[in-house]
């Protein structure tokens, strides 16, 4: 099978792509409301907040899913990602409590877990054979700081050297560095020493502190969460950025929201990916919230597809989104799917059904019944794998 590298700024994104996609947009097809923004990426100027609205209200979703589609085919041609990972949730003892959130315990709750460094390297030996990446967030534990997450992350890298160690959000890095009493630039250095390789993207929200006062009072401010993510960027971490919809904001709010990761991964060009995802309500946490639809969901891939032209890679979260539509959103400018996962609780104590047994056979069969090539990448976006799925055996005529 076909293998090749990449940096992780590039990404395996066609260094082209501006070029090619210009080629294949003719103004006078797209409809009037599109017809401006076309206009715009024709000249090269960048597209701005009420751009961005009119992408979220374009009456059309077909043709604003073909335009994010041409976005990613001239950047990835027929090309859709996944990698083989595990995730391990550490502990779900938190001292917030973000009103989204499903998750979280108190210290004294009945079902509250922290993994020991022993239990944890237990847990992850399960399926270490089959992945190359542990993902792992979780709670503010009020005891871990920053040597407890050096000590683990050394003793994974000891046990299962060919794992790359995906770890800790923006507010799980201010939350160390507040424990431990160092800068987060100190606390990024340590963990990175330590064996850390990427941050996820989590924690994000929206990235509006208006909106941040009422869903997850106490968390990172919108500027903490940029400037954590620029100094991991800064000293060579690369990281993912997420977006939480369909909470209380406006399209305006989700738009400025994506503009600002656009502007910092045009600085740093450290974010490799985005991950927007909606919130999967139930009627005690934020009753005013309702469960996005298929087509918001989509509406939503495609409109960051186009507005983030800074961020090679745009993620639909099967763990939250489910297979079906994660495949359908693969037509919508999405190109990478996540990964194997095999046990997840973040989603799942939301409400998320997506199957968790899944191998990379199944993904890769997932992204070919979208109609494109499953490539399996590593954790940074610089390694990379044709991966196609087994022959389909053909069913024995009837007798
Ligand atoms: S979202 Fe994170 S920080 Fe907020 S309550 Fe849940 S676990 Fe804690």
């Amino acid at each position: 099978m076909a293998e090749w590298v990449s940096t992780t700024a590039v990404a395996d994104r066609n260094p082209y792509w501006k070029l090619e996609l210009k080629d294949s947009i003719r103004l006078e097809t797209w409809s009037p409301t599109l017809q401006p923004i076309v206009q715009k990426i024709l000249n090269d100027r960048a597209l701005n907040v009420d751009d961005g609205v009119a992408l979220f209200n374009e009456p059309n979703l077909f043709e604003l899913g073909k335009l994010a589609l041409l976005h990613k085919q001239s950047m990835f041609g027929q090309r859709a990602y996944f990698n083989s990972n595990v995730h391990v949730n550490q502990t779900n003892i938190c001292v917030l409590a973000c009103r989204f959130c499903a998750f979280r315990r108190g210290k004294r709750a009945d079902d509250a877990y922290a993994l020991s460094i022993e239990n944890y390297l237990e847990e992850l030996s399960k399926f270490s054979p089959y992945v190359n990446e542990v993902h792992s967030v979780g709670g503010l534990h009020p005891d871990w700081d920053v040597d407890h997450y050096a000590h683990l992350f050394e003793s994974i890298r000891s046990e299962f050297p060919h794992l790359s160690i995906k770890a800790l959000t923006a507010v799980e890095i201010k939350h160390l560095s507040k424990l431990s009493n160092l800068s987060i630039r100190e606390t990024l250095i340590r963990l990175k020493r330590a064996g850390l390789t990427s941050l996820p993207g989590g924690g994000a929200e929206i990235l509006d502190d208006g909106i941040r006062a009422v869903i997850c009072n106490g968390k990172e401010s919108s500027q903490e969460y940029l400037d954590i993510h620029k100094t991991a960027h800064q000293i060579g971490l690369p990281s993912n950025c997420t977006m939480l919809f369909g909470t209380i904001e406006s399209a305006a709010q989700r738009v400025e929201h994506i503009l600002k990761l656009r502007d910092l991964a045009a600085q740093t060009h450290g974010f490799q990916c985005f991950v927007p995802y909606p919130f999967l309500p139930d009627s005690s946490r934020l009753p005013m919230a309702q469960l996005s639809t298929g087509q918001e969901i989509l509406r939503v891939i495609a409109a960051s597809r186009i507005l983030l032209d800074s961020i090679p890679h745009i993620k639909a979260y099967r763990m939250n989104i489910g297979d079906e539509l994660a495949e359908l959103a693969l037509q919508f400018g999405a190109d990478d799917i996540d990964g194997t996962v095999q046990q997840e609780s973040i989603m799942h104590l939301a409400g998320s059904t997506a199957p968790l047994s899944h191998d990379l056979q199944q993904l890769s069969k997932l992204v070919h019944n979208a109609g494109c090539i499953p490539i399996k990448r590593n954790t940074t976006y610089t390694s990379f794998e044709e991966y196609n799925p087994p022959r389909t055996i053909k069913r024995l005529p009837m007798a």
